[in-house]
């Protein structure tokens, strides 16, 4: 079977002496493994103000605490996402508001985002889903309008682009994850990126407990609660070694994704998804509309391929029964879609195999 997902390791002569010489140099915690780690981050990304996280559900948490969401406020959000979007917006009391999404996308549309927003409205979460990248220009325009502060889940959507810049250089907030089955992972991690330096460093202080690292134990003194967010040095160990392939890993999900895109806009029963102007998806998965789609998950899988949804829907969850209202376009789109293998495991003639198998029908 070509999976949906697998994750990525670097070959083992390069990353284990790297992982044995951390293991037992005696400072396993965040240290300089993690500095170095992050410097790597912010050159690739181009934005000085990122953070490494034990994971990105950590950087969701702590970005809402910097948008000022407290107990009682609302913050618009998708349903269409993996569960930590939406879980760290309850971790801060607030109430969860879907939005609706794009019918052709499944992203959140501004429109209807545009009619959720009440004056308890605190923060719009934006998903990047599969790597496919928000309406920005209109998103943008919403938030400077209205001031209401965007953050970008962006765990699907490293090296997806809006605007020629890498995603974590636009909205204030921006998170990605480097969980085990993102474009690259660290076992489990994950990056903030913010925009200024008192942001950051608030953020610094919120991943350890509230302290502040820079001055010692016995001198400091904590003003806000903070958490145990920080990542470690094994994790950056790997990280470190890991984005050595990132280039080439985020280059085969595009390669792959633009193929689909080309080989798969005029086939029978498919419906490419349109993406925004100025935006650049980074294919973490492969997504496409469908006709009768569980005969079609079933015919991909007898031909040897995994082609189908990845996550429920987050407004079937009873934590938010509070939030439920009618999604037309979610109804639509969920029904419909279906997730290709895309990644750096499909090669070319896996992605042959893949077009052939969809072109003879279902
Ligand atoms: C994976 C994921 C996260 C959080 O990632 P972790 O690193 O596992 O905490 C957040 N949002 C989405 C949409 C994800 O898929």
């Amino acid at each position: 079977m070509i999976p949906l997902v697998k994750p990525f390791m670097a070959p083992p002569e390069e990353l284990m002496p790297a992982l044995q010489q951390i293991l037992y140099s005696g400072y396993i915690a965040e240290g300089e493994a993690v500095y170095s780690f992050e410097n790597k981050i912010r050159d690739y990304f181009g934005n000085p103000y990122m953070l490494a996280l034990h994971s990105g559900t950590d950087g969701l948490h702590i970005a809402l605490l910097l948008a000022g969401v407290k107990p009682g406020d609302e913050v618009i959000s998708t349903a269409m996402t993996a569960e930590p979007t939406n879980t760290a917006i309850a971790m801060t009391g607030a109430k969860v508001v879907w939005g609706d999404v794009d019918t052709r996308t499944g992203l959140l549309s501004p429109e209807d985002v545009r009619k959720q927003i009440t004056d308890k409205t605190k923060a719009i979460m934006l998903v990047h889903y599969a790597g496919m990248v928000c309406d920005m220009a209109a998103f943008n325009q919403l938030s400077a309008e209205t001031g209401i502060p965007i953050i970008e889940d962006a765990a699907h959507a490293l090296g997806s682009k809006f605007a020629g810049k890498y995603i974590g250089n636009n909205s204030p907030y921006t998170i990605f994850s480097l969980q085990a089955i993102k474009h690259m992972t660290t076992v489990d991690g994950g990056i903030l990126a913010v925009k200024n330096e008192s942001d950051f460093e608030r953020a610094r202080r919120l991943r350890w407990f509230g302290l502040d690292k820079k001055s010692s134990r016995l001198t400091n003194n904590i003003k806000e609660v903070g958490f145990k967010y920080a990542m470690n040095n094994v994790n950056a160990t790997i990280g470190i070694v890991q984005m050595n392939h990132l280039n080439e890993i985020i280059a085969t999900h595009k390669k792959n994704g633009n193929f689909f895109d080309k080989q798969l806009c005029n086939v029978p029963g498919v419906t490419t998804v349109p993406y925004y102007p100025e935006t650049e998806p980074s294919y973490w998965l492969y997504t496409c509309l469908v006709e009768q789609r569980d005969n079609f998950i079933a015919a991909m899988a007898d031909r040897g391929i995994v082609a189908s949804p990845l996550h429920l829907r987050s407004d079937r969850h009873d934590i938010f029964a509070n939030a439920k209202r009618e999604l037309a376009g979610l109804d639509y789109f969920y029904s419909r879609f279906v997730h290709l293998p895309c990644g750096w495991w499909v090669g070319d003639e896996e992605r042959e195999k893949i077009v052939d198998s969809i072109k003879k029908g279902w």
